[in-house]
């Protein structure tokens, strides 16, 4: 395993162990629920957009560790971002995980640009080797997609 595959590694580790802004919101919040039938990953997202921008955002749920991992990453990419800037990294990010190919080459500079540019959210591109698990990847992001469309 390279360094930077150990690097990230240890992000989805840490983000699952210690999940950030887990928690509800009470209405007008807003709660979206989403589900992974595949692997069983459940995830409940509650937002709190004020002025175009999502002022807070609280998450719970269960499942394996990338789904709730990448809600965590998800929750800490978002929060205080505006409506513009987080369709902006939902679509990096869904372009992270469809990069062509089934590995991303990570000493392609292009590729290195696009991971740099997502910064902690680049740990989850290992994932896309994993067909199966890119549904997990994909839930925290697929709900609050769906959760910005009520808002
Ligand atoms: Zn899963």
């Amino acid at each position: 395993m390279s360094n930077l595959e150990e690097l990230y590694k240890e992000i989805i580790l840490d983000h699952y162990r210690t999940p950030r802004n887990r928690g509800e919101l009470a209405p007008p919040a807003s709660k979206t629920e989403g589900f992974n039938p595949l692997c069983g990953d459940e995830l409940t997202v509650y937002l709190e957009v004020t002025d175009g921008k999502i002022v807070d955002i609280k998450i719970t749920g269960h499942g394996c560790s990338i789904s709730q991992a990448s809600s965590s990453l998800m929750s800490v990419a978002v929060k205080g971002k505006t409506l513009e800037e987080v369709r902006e990294v939902l679509s990096k990010f869904k372009n992270m995980m469809t990069l062509e190919g089934d590995v991303v080459d990570l000493n392609d500079p292009a590729n290195r640009e696009v991971l740099r540019s997502l910064g902690e959210l680049a740990a989850l591109q290992g994932v896309s080797k994993f067909p199966v698990r890119i549904k997990c990847a994909t839930l925290a992001w697929n709900t609050l997609s769906q959760g910005l469309e009520e808002n």
